[in-house]
């Protein structure tokens, strides 16, 4: 059983009712086992327009390799009406696989570490909240927050 954790984001449609329901079924999902769902925020779209996003991170078990893994997200994102009109185009939902054990895995279509976590505190609170001992590539999650605390984001009741 491998450690992987995803980021869940949406900010098309309703929104906090699609991150809750593609949650509960990932964590139903078969080959996953022990999904952890983070607290849920509101946050500004970064490098885009369009309305506030909800974000939240999961740390989930699978035995799905990294490209399954990230076939079923997909899949999952398609079942909730996502579609790419344009980069960073508003989503209706937004899976993204942040990490996964230890691996590194540059391909055209997979990079893991995600290569844009790092700088987004929409991603590195909730996973702070999940796993706040966690220590990437580029540092601390808590020398990260630091860094971009001029990234407005609120935690949702
Ligand atoms: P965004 O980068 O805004 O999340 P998309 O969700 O449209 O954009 O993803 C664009 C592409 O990024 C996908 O087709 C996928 O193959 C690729 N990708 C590379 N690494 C990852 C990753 N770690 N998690 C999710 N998608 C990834
Ligand atoms: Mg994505």
């Amino acid at each position: 059983m491998k450690c992987a954790f995803i980021g869940l984001g949406a900010n098309l449609g309703p929104s906090l009712e699609t991150l809750r329901q593609a949650a509960t079924q990932l964590a139903a999902h078969p080959l996953i086992d022990a999904f952890e769902l983070s607290a849920l925020y509101r946050s500004k779209p970064v490098d885009a327009q369009g309305p506030d996003y909800v974000n939240a991170v999961a740390r989930l078990g699978t035995r799905l390799e990294p490209p399954a893994l990230l076939a079923l997200l997909q899949e999952t994102e398609q079942q909730y009406g996502r579609q790419r009109p344009y980069r960073n185009a508003p989503r209706t939902l937004d899976l993204d696989l942040l990490l996964y054990e230890g691996a590194q895995l540059d391909t055209h279509s997979l990079t893991i570490p995600h290569p844009r976590m790092h700088l987004r505190a929409f991603v590195l609170q909730p996973l702070h909240d999940l796993a706040p001992e966690l220590v990437l590539e580029q540092g601390s999650l808590a020398a990260l927050l630091k860094a971009c605390d001029h990234q407005e984001i609120e935690r949702l009741p």
